[in-house]
């Protein structure tokens, strides 16, 4: 029984880290088409530090998203290797509900709360958090 929910619950949030993944990779591929499409404006264009400065928020942008997909990749590997309900911090088991909001966590709440208090800087979206438990 418990194994047959485990497996269950397993396969709904590799299902939810795969259809993030392909949402990023989308939103980058169309990053990429405006990348070219800057490249082409280029040589239209006299102002060359806007452009710069519009490439600089291009990179950043993907950057991020690299950023995120790499921990969606992660979370699959630890979906792989049994441990994506076992936080990466203290060793604790990560609510079911937690995983469902945050499926590319790799911390408890606890643990998420804390890195938080210690780096608000993250910006909003980093981190959904649960109302209760
Ligand atoms: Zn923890």
């Amino acid at each position: 029984m418990d194994a047959d929910k485990k497996r269950t619950k397993k396969s709904t949030i590799e299902d939810k880290l795969r259809e993030r993944r392909k949402e990023l990779l989308v939103k980058r591929l169309g990053i990429e088409e405006s990348w070219r499409n800057l490249h082409l404006s280029e040589i239209e264009l006299t102002e060359k530090a806007t452009n710069e400065y519009l490439a600089a928020g291009l990179s950043q942008l993907d950057a991020q998203d690299k950023e995120k997909i790499e921990a969606i990749d992660r979370a699959l590997a630890r979906l792989q290797a049994d441990i994506y309900d076992i936080c990466e911090s203290c060793g604790e088991v990560i609510s079911a509900r937690r995983l469902e909001a945050v499926p590319w966590t790799t911390l408890c709440r606890d643990c998420a709360e804390e890195r938080e208090q210690g780096a608000r800087l993250t910006g909003p979206g980093a981190e959904i958090e649960e109302e209760t438990e």
